[in-house]
């Protein structure tokens, strides 16, 4: 009879060595071997966990914080507050600090299992309320050797840091069942989970893989761009150019019962809070299984309202009626990614676009669904004047796309490009508060923030800039409560925090500095956003630092510009305002 459940320390020991070798091919051959060697029952919940991920389903969320992991370790541990945020603070690690304060505490029961810690994750995803999560996690810790535990706190932190990215996970679920690696790839981005390929895989039945309607798939993302000379360089001819609209990305998903689901860009459900969207949809008549990628957008009587309108719609599970008719929201479609039982992101945009066209969406949902504006560009003229126009409609910029390209989930390719106003913002995560001055100086007003070294979900966070937020008093009173909960150390004024607050930030120039780790610093930054809807893998990598200071260095940047073009006025009202006040 084969062997069903598999000590964790064996998958512990697999992720310490993983981690212990630099080399990507050892990394993979390691990797393969544990996998081939695990019982078909657990192979899922592995994969999920080599990926970062507690839970195989990749739309559940744990749902502790920090300050819950942080009160499971102390129940487990006996140490108390200080000692957690002092032994993380060594080592930036929640696994490390959960190893060394484990180090010396009893342990209790027999040795777990890769089934028994995949199936408390999924109790603490089930469970009702944060003391019962506290006390499932603080079980967890309890029966965990040190080094259980060190795998245990980072996958539950989501940060593995094994140095191993989904690429390489890929890899050695082919290596490890002898199948092509494209197979692989092609069966975890439609099922967009990789314990699922890694099934099929061992299975043999990579073939059948396919879009699960109702699972959300990962996002398509987009690459900035500075200006439309850069547009017409990237596309060549003709670009494809839609309206980039300011709101909140979401998927939609109806099933052949007619069920339907709304997904938010963090693969959150988000159903109930759009009671007018899924009313809609209701009312279409029977289109078959749909997958529709869009975003949401506050608009009432025909005008897009701002972004800020929509902010009150955020985080709200059952809007009021008079909410609703403040502000409601319409779905502005751009991609159709699965039509009744045929999966399309392999098919190109634009028989994507015809086939979503065909759908008559707008005219069949009372404009509660409508199509994102679509025109094309063979000049940079002509793509300045399309930005106005844009602008002139309410929205924020233009998406260029490329015709011909698939929908390739979770990543920033080349196949999409966006044009932003004012020089691109960047997605930063903030790593430290300061109290204000002043009025403020009873509340954390002033940030500091950080990109990304990579794209890796294990990369280093770089400081590039500090500033003081745009909010309201009531937000920056709320944010102040919220950032003394996740304090990691308090040095009087400065406190450093849990980075996991994502804001975007607007500046007038990028430019080389000492001061900040990233090497680089920003010229007059300001809050733009809080990012409720982005996590801290989601923000900003060096890589578009670098590539937006190249692009400022070559002369082709926004500010320096003058003619034409409301990306420059935007910028050139910036320049004057920087002349002045550094003057
Ligand atoms: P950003 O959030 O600035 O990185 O810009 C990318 C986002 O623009 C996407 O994630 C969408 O939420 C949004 N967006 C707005 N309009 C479009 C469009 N027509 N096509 C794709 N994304 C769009």
């Amino acid at each position: 009879m084969p062997r069903r459940f598999s000590p964790f320390a064996d998958l512990a020991a697999a992720a310490a060595a993983v981690g212990a070798t630099r080399s990507k091919n050892a990394k993979r051959d390691l990797l393969a071997a544990y996998l081939r060697g695990l019982p078909a029952e657990e192979l899922a919940a592995a994969c999920a966990f080599f990926a970062g991920r507690p839970l195989v389903d990749p739309t559940a969320k744990l749902g502790m914080g920090w300050v819950q992991q942080a009160a499971a370790l102390a129940r487990a541990s006996g140490a108390d507050e200080e000692a957690i945020r002092a032994a993380y603070l060594r080592h930036s690690d929640f696994g490390d600090a959960a190893a060394e304060l484990l180090a010396g505490a009893e342990r209790r029961g027999g040795h777990l299992t890769v089934t028994e810690v995949a199936g408390t994750f999924d109790a603490i995803a089930a469970a009702g309320n944060g003391e019962d999560r506290i006390g499932l996690m603080a079980d967890l810790f309890g029966r965990a050797s040190p080094e259980d535990a060190r795998f245990i706190g980072r996958v539950s932190s989501r940060e593995t840091r094994i140095g191993l990215r989904e690429g390489l996970l890929e890899e050695a679920v082919a290596e490890a069942f002898g199948r092509q690696l494209d197979a692989v790839r092609r069966a975890h981005m439609l099922t967009g989970e990789i314990g699922e390929a890694a099934r099929l895989a061992r299975e043999d039945r990579l073939a059948e893989a396919a879009l699960h309607v109702m699972r959300p798939i990962r996002f398509m993302l987009a690459t900035p761009v500075v200006d439309a000379a850069e547009v017409m360089r990237r596309v060549g001819d003709e670009a494809w150019i839609e309206d980039k609209y300011d709101g909140i990305r979401a998927q939609l998903h109806v099933d052949a019962g007619g069920i339907v689901r709304l997904f938010s860009r963090d693969l959150n459900d988000v159903t109930r809070s759009f009671p007018e969207i899924t009313g809609a949809v209701a009312e279409l008549p029977d289109l078959g299984p749909l997958v529709i990628d869009g975003e949401l957008v506050p608009r009432r009587e025909g005008t897009v309202l701002d972004f800020a309108s929509l902010q009150t719609r955020l985080g709200r599970v059952r809007p009021s009626a008079e909410l609703l008719a403040e502000v409601p929201v319409v779905l502005v479609a751009f991609d159709l990614l699965h039509h009744a039982g045929d999966d399309l992101i392999e098919t190109p945009l634009r028989e994507r676009r015809r086939r979503l066209e065909g759908l008559a969406l707008p005219e069949r949902s009372g404009e509660r669904l409508l199509l994102a504006h679509l025109a094309s560009a063979r000049s940079a003229d002509e793509v300045e004047r399309h930005f106005d126009d844009a602008r002139e409609r309410r929205n924020e910029g233009l998406m260029i796309k490329d015709p011909d390209s698939a929908y390739q989930p979770g990543r920033r390719g080349l196949g999409w490009l966006k044009l932003k106003k004012a020089l691109a913002t960047l997605d930063c995560v903030v790593v430290g508060v300061e109290w204000g001055h002043g009025k403020r100086r009873d509340v954390l007003s002033d940030y500091t923030f950080a990109v990304r070294e990579t794209d890796e979900h294990d990369a280093r966070l770089l400081t590039i800039g500090k500033a003081y937020t745009g909010l309201t008093d009531a937000e920056i009173a709320e944010m102040t409560e919220r950032f003394k909960g996740i304090t990691l150390q308090d040095f009087g004024r400065y406190r450093t925090v849990v980075p996991e607050v994502v804001v975007e930030i607007a500046f007038d120039r990028i430019m080389r500095s000492a001061r900040h780790r990233s090497g680089f610093a920003m010229r007059f930054p300001r809050i733009v956003r809080i990012r409720d809807d982005k996590t801290p893998a989601d923000i900003d990598t060096m890589a578009t630092v670098e590539a937006l200071f190249g692009e400022q260095a070559s002369g082709r940047i926004l500010l320096a510009t003058g003619s034409g073009g409301e990306t420059e006025r935007i910028a050139a009202t910036g320049a004057a305002e920087d002349g002045e006040r550094a003057g």
